[in-house]
């Protein structure tokens, strides 16, 4: 059984950056696509309480990128 989180919540921290599907409370807003970055926390919603963050696809931030580090 794995123990992966595929699903995160607001104050949850981002433990990969990448594309992430947003989904909302069905009566305040449509999902919508994403991009959050590595350390960050996912943030609540001004709209809703429950917001979802389902990770798309995985993407390094420039940043953290070893060719690209000062
Ligand atoms: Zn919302």
């Amino acid at each position: 059984m794995t123990t992966e989180k595929t699903e995160f919540k607001p104050g949850d921290k981002v433990e990969e950056s990448g594309v992430y599907k947003v989904t909302h409370d069905s009566t305040h807003a449509q999902g919508h696509e994403v991009t959050c970055v590595f350390g960050k926390i996912f943030p609540p919603c001004g709209g809703c309480k429950h917001p979802r963050f389902i990770l798309v696809r995985a993407a390094q931030h420039i940043e953290h990128n070893d060719h690209f580090k000062t």
